[in-house]
């Protein structure tokens, strides 16, 4: 079911150390290793899918569960004012760990617009 070559895989399983701040039996929580907000952290499945263009009617549980906590944690975390969830998703999303995962990323500063207009 895991990719003994991934990264995520390996924070999942504990062969690689992460602040982790959330974990149950179908997903994990933990801080990004280079934070591009106050709070920044990813909601992570523990099943191996290496991106939200493999998931789908099976995987029910953990995707309701990634939204389900966002809230919680975020608010846990000190993101009270609002915060973003963005899935990046293959080449075009700039996606660069290919294990399926859930950015939270949070104030208190405004996080800007969401992409930077075309000129
Ligand atoms: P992506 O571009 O795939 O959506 O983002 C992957 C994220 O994973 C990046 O924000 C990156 O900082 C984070 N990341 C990559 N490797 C590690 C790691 O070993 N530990 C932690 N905590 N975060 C990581
Ligand atoms: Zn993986």
């Amino acid at each position: 079911m895991n990719d003994p070559n991934c990264i995520f895989c390996k924070i999942a399983s504990g062969e690689i150390p992460a602040k982790k701040l959330y974990e149950d039996d179908d997903v994990f929580a933990f801080h990004d290793i280079r934070p591009q907000a106050a709070v920044h952290f990813l909601i992570v499945p523990k099943e191996h899918l290496p991106s939200l263009y493999d998931a789908g009617m099976s995987q029910l549980r953990p995707l309701g569960k990634m939204l389900a906590l966002a809230g919680e944690l975020a608010r846990k975390e000190g993101a009270a004012d609002g915060f973003r969830a963005i899935i990046n998703t293959g080449r075009v999303g700039h996606q660069e760990v290919y294990h399926l995962h859930m950015h939270v990323l949070g104030g208190p500063e405004p996080l800007g617009p969401m992409l930077q207009r075309r000129k």
